[in-house]
């Protein structure tokens, strides 16, 4: 496919079909919603008409949409408790995502917490051989991170050793964002050839999934991890335009996550529709 899907976060707490709906009126062709409040609480409870409304919006030429697991979820923790949270969050979360068949669900690998990556990556993998089951139709996307603190997933490497021990390999994949990635050090701005071509080496394409289309306040390898409204950030307009125009990304969700109100978001998706259209 030429073109990517554009779209936005957006809050579930008026149900899906409303997200579905809304994402019509900015424009949007996919978005995206936290499948918990941030502090991972309770999911909201969802009726069978809502769903069967989403669906209905979701054939009028949307792509694949992209829940957010909670930040919360750390299935690396140094913590026993908090692993098992994690893990209870991450099997919940994916039952109710079989009720929008064929979707994605992205999350943060996690922090190993002083553990060591080589156990974070144990961990994580072993949590999501424990959740992917053959039937499921919703893939898992790691999250490439900023690599701030303990946090795995911040080079592609360690993205490749999880997906190496994940079992059920047609269920993973890999959520790319590129705020993150930038500030982890690859030079999206520079060498975005290079680094998808490292990509490709290290994980594979046929990985990546779904992009988080960011800007960000800080320079490449800060390990910061602050998003900035496209063209507003040091990526720069010119590295995003390129990211959105590259031909071995076209047919994915671009999910943004800039600092933005409803008419920022509005501006942004129209801005994004341009860059697609406009000649090389
Ligand atoms: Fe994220
Ligand atoms: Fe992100
Ligand atoms: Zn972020």
């Amino acid at each position: 496919m030429s073109g990517i899907y554009i779209g936005c976060h957006l809050s579930v707490s008026g149900g899906y079909e409303a997200m579905g709906r809304t994402m019509q009126r900015y424009g949007g062709n996919t978005f995206a919603w936290f499948t918990r409040n941030p502090r991972g609480g309770k999911t909201k409870e969802i009726s069978m008409e809502d769903v069967r409304g989403l669906g209905q919006i979701l054939k009028e030429g949307f792509g694949p949409v992209v829940a957010h697991g909670s930040y919360t979820m750390n299935l690396c923790s140094a913590n026993e408790q908090t692993r098992a949270n994690g893990l209870d969050m991450l099997k919940k979360d994916l039952e109710r995502m079989e009720l929008v068949p064929g979707n994605y669900y992205n999350f943060h690998p996690g922090s190993h917490g002083g553990q060591g990556e080589e156990t974070g990556i144990e961990l994580i993998a072993d949590a999501l051989n424990q959740v992917l089951q053959e039937q499921m139709t919703t893939t898992v996307l790691l999250e490439t991170m900023a690599g701030k603190g303990s946090e795995v997933g911040g080079d592609f490497g360690q993205l490749r050793k999880i997906i190496d021990r994940v079992a059920r390999k047609d269920h993973i994949g890999v959520c790319f964002d590129t705020c993150h990635t930038w500030d982890a050090g690859y030079d999206l701005a520079g060498d975005l050839d290079g680094v998808l071509a490292e990509f490709d080496r290290i994980v594979g394409l046929e990985y990546l999934k779904a992009v988080h289309l960011n800007d960000s306040k800080n320079p490449r390898g800060s390990r910061k991890d602050r998003h900035e409204k496209l063209g507003r950030g040091l990526l720069g307009e010119e590295a995003l335009r390129n990211i959105v125009r590259h031909p071995a990304l076209q047919g994915r969700p671009f999910i943004l996550e800039t600092p933005n109100d409803e008419e920022g978001y509005i501006r942004e998706i129209r801005m994004v529709l341009e860059w697609m259209r406009s000649p090389a």
